[in-house]
């Protein structure tokens, strides 16, 4: 029961995320408070000027004079609060609490010069029509704790109702019953509106950092997925799909393009006689030293299939992409790549190689195109060898042109 009295006056927090909803409060309601000291401001400028310009000027009598007093004292307090605020802003910008308790003193003191206007009011015969705007529209922004508020509605509706029998109505009308009614009703509606507006407030913040939570996750979530999606799970290299959504979309059309389509020879075979784990065991070495290969040279590398490999390597020379491929030819024949396969198993690849000029105009699917072709006679020619589709070569590899 006392737990729950707390937690209804927010005396207790059971929020772990306090700290950035404040935060988030203090940003949000920053603008409409400076705004509304900039408002009160111009209006009190105003009610003296109005007041100042009354046949006999401002300090005719008695009442006028209490009027103008207080008006100049509230432009004052509202100035001094705006620039320590601003103060504040500069010299620690997420420094809510300060902020907070300021802007709390501020509106505590505004229904205390409420409820003194409201008694010079009454010897006028007005009524409590300044010690209830004052009250409701503190309550719609002040963002005080429940606590807070209920002392300081519950506060000035007991100094009102205390100093109002000093201040009698004219021609001694006795407002008392009416006046206690009404400043009562207008404390508890204030009170209830405080409540309703800071525990709102709090929600939508914490509802907002939620939210924000989530899609961070969830876009965290969608990166890991769409980087698992594009990679070859034996290998870690990238797969086809890659090849489709990634490499297709940004493919160079003026740059120069080597395509090195490279397959294991005799695959199958090393599979029969070693075992499919042993063979996917190869297959990983060879991924391996392929990427270590062409590390840093700005080259894709993708798993086209079961032991195909495509690496694209651009702005090269055609020399050079040769020179690579027929490297990797004999890195993979020396078993310098595949140490797992062991010394007495014969590894070799062929590789079908196209390279672009940058005045020819191809797509991605064409250049492969062209290598596979050229891997394929790779094949027929024997295996272990490359054979190049365009018209750039290496001596001692075929070519097709
Ligand atoms: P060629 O020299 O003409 O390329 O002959 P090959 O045997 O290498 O080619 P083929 O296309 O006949 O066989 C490819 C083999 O690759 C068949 C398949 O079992 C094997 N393979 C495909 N993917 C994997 C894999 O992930 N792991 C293992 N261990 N083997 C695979
Ligand atoms: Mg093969
Ligand atoms: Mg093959």
């Amino acid at each position: 029961m006392i737990s729950r009295l707390k937690h209804f006056l927010g005396f207790q927090q059971d929020d772990g995320d306090k700290e950035e909803i404040f935060l988030r409060l203090y940003e949000s309601v920053r603008r409409q408070h400076l705004v509304l000291h900039l408002l009160i401001i111009a209006f009190e400028v105003f009610m003296l000027f109005l007041i100042s310009s009354k046949d006999g000027g401002p300090f005719l009598k008695p009442r006028r004079t209490a009027y103008f007093i207080l008006y100049l004292l509230l432009i004052a307090v509202t100035c001094a609060v705006t620039l320590i605020q601003d103060r504040l802003l500069h010299t620690d910008p997420k420094n809510y609490r300060r902020y907070f308790i300021t802007e709390h003193i501020y509106i505590a003191l505004l229904c205390l010069w409420s409820t003194a206007l409201t008694l010079n009011d009454q010897l006028g015969g007005n009524g409590l029509s300044v010690y209830t705007y004052v009250a409701i529209i503190s309550a719609a922004i002040s963002l005080m704790e429940p606590w807070k508020s209920l002392l300081l509605y519950g506060g000035n509706f007991i100094l009102l109702n205390a100093l109002l029998p000093y201040f009698p109505w004219p021609n001694g009308l006795n407002q008392t019953f009416n006046n206690f009614t009404n400043s009562l009703f207008v404390a508890i509606i204030a009170f209830a509106l405080a409540n309703y507006f800071y525990k709102s407030q709090l929600r939508i913040k914490r509802d907002e950092i939620v939210i924000e939570r989530q899609y961070k996750e969830l876009q965290r979530a969608n990166q890991t997925l769409s980087q698992e999606v594009m990679t070859d799970s034996l290998t870690q290299l990238h797969n086809r799909r890659y090849l489709r959504k990634v490499i297709a979309e940004r493919f160079p059309g003026k740059e120069r393009t080597a395509c090195l389509m490279i397959d294991i020879d005799h695959f199958k075979l090393y599979n029969d006689r070693n075992g499919h784990l042993a063979g996917d065991r190869l297959l990983i070495d060879i991924s391996e030293y392929l990427r270590g290969e062409l590390r840093g040279r700005g080259a894709d590398l993708v798993r086209y299939g079961g032991e195909e490999f495509i690496a694209f390597l651009y702005g090269e020379e055609a020399l050079a992409a040769n020179q690579t491929a027929e490297k990797i030819r004999r890195d993979v024949e020396s078993l310098r790549c595949a140490p797992s396969a062991g010394e007495e198993k014969h590894i070799t690849v062929s590789i079908g190689l196209h390279h672009k000029e940058p005045h020819e105009q191809m797509t991605m699917k064409e250049i492969i195109l062209r290598a596979d072709e050229a891997l394929y006679r790779a094949k027929e020619g024997g295996r272990n060898r490359i054979v190049c589709s365009s018209a750039a070569s290496l001596t001692g590899t075929d070519n097709l042109s």
